[in-house]
């Protein structure tokens, strides 16, 4: 039996299939809709999720199948002190596969040495973000037709961002690929990323502190928020959360096709004012966001992609 813990635990092939099937998936949904009839996901989310918890449930029941689960430790048996083994041992035998979340890095791992059915890690702690990378590159791959020969940028919270960890690890793999580590010094990216990972495989990277530096050359900007909850104390975080404001004045220091991805939740970290300084939110459709700097028009959707336009037409397809 197979868990999904590390993007690594799929091979760059099994990820090329997927993200095909991907497609697949969105031209023709209704192929899809009876493939889960009969099975159960569990949806075990000990630490607040908005995306990934609801995206895990609407795609069960795209495919037909059910759910069930908890969205909070507090509304768990956890919250009476029982240990993830046990609670996983008894959720196997009410489902045929789990998502789980947990604040504590290799929770999901434990659960899966004592499951019966599969378990996929939905973010553990600051460590590892598997399902978050399979759409971050499918994003990627479907904006800028390729995964390998870029030149990525991840800016914030690098230490404890757990999307950025999985990123890197998965991107390693493809040919060509550069880094610019954007942070603040106290928020660099771990040492057994840059050690195990980048420096075993020699892959090329800067570390930076000034985004506009980095800017002209990134064909990805990869924005993250700074991780408030893991943070010792509220003054370091109160100190780090506005080190990186990306707007317009930044945008504009960008080549023309690079894309913008964030994992969400935004907080500070992209500006939702215009220079004029008047909010610039205008317009609301289901999960996508528009908005406007000056003539550069931004395209979101659920996942936090953001494109831009200068002609004011959307040139990358809507992945929402
Ligand atoms: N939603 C992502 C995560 O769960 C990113 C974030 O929370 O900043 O890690």
């Amino acid at each position: 039996m197979r868990h999904l813990m590390n993007p690594l635990d799929f091979s760059t092939e099994e990820i090329e299939q997927l993200m095909d099937l991907a497609d697949d998936m969105r031209q023709h949904p209704d192929k899809y809709a009876d493939s889960c009839h009969g099975k159960k996901l569990a949806t075990c989310f000990y630490e607040p999720s908005t995306r990934t918890r609801l995206s895990f449930e609407a795609a069960m029941l795209n495919l037909g199948g059910s759910t069930l689960g908890f969205a909070s430790a507090d509304s768990s048996s956890a919250s009476k002190g029982e240990s993830v083994s046990d609670t996983i041992r008894v959720i196997s035998s009410y489902a045929d596969i789990c998502a789980m979340r947990h604040p504590k890095e290799g929770a999901p791992l434990v659960a899966s040495s004592h499951s019966s059915i599969p378990v996929i890690n939905a973010g553990d702690g600051g460590h590892q973000h598997p399902t978050q990378t399979l759409a971050d590159l499918y994003t990627i791959r479907s904006l800028h037709g390729r995964l390998d020969n870029l030149t990525i940028g991840l800016c914030g919270d690098l230490k404890f961002g757990r999307t950025v960890h999985s990123l890197i690890n998965a991107l390693v793999r493809y040919p060509n690929i550069k880094f610019v580590l954007i942070s603040p010094e106290e928020l660099r990216v771990p040492s057994y990323i840059r050690e195990d990972v980048l420096d075993k495989k020699h892959i090329p990277y800067v570390e930076v502190e000034k985004l506009e530096d980095a800017m002209p050359e990134l064909d990805i900007l990869y924005m993250t928020r700074v991780q408030r909850e893991r943070f010792f104390n509220e003054e370091d975080y109160l100190r780090m959360k506005d080190f990186y404001i990306l707007n317009a004045d930044k945008m504009a220091l960008a080549k023309e096709d690079m894309i913008v991805l964030h994992p969400l939740p935004r907080v500070n970290e992209i500006s939702t004012l215009s220079r004029h300084n008047s909010p610039s939110i205008s317009e609301w459709h289901l999960s996508i966001h528009y908005w406007r700097w000056d003539h550069v028009k931004y395209q979101w959707n659920s996942r936090g992609i953001c494109s831009r336009s200068h002609s004011g037409r959307h040139e990358h397809e809507d992945l929402s």
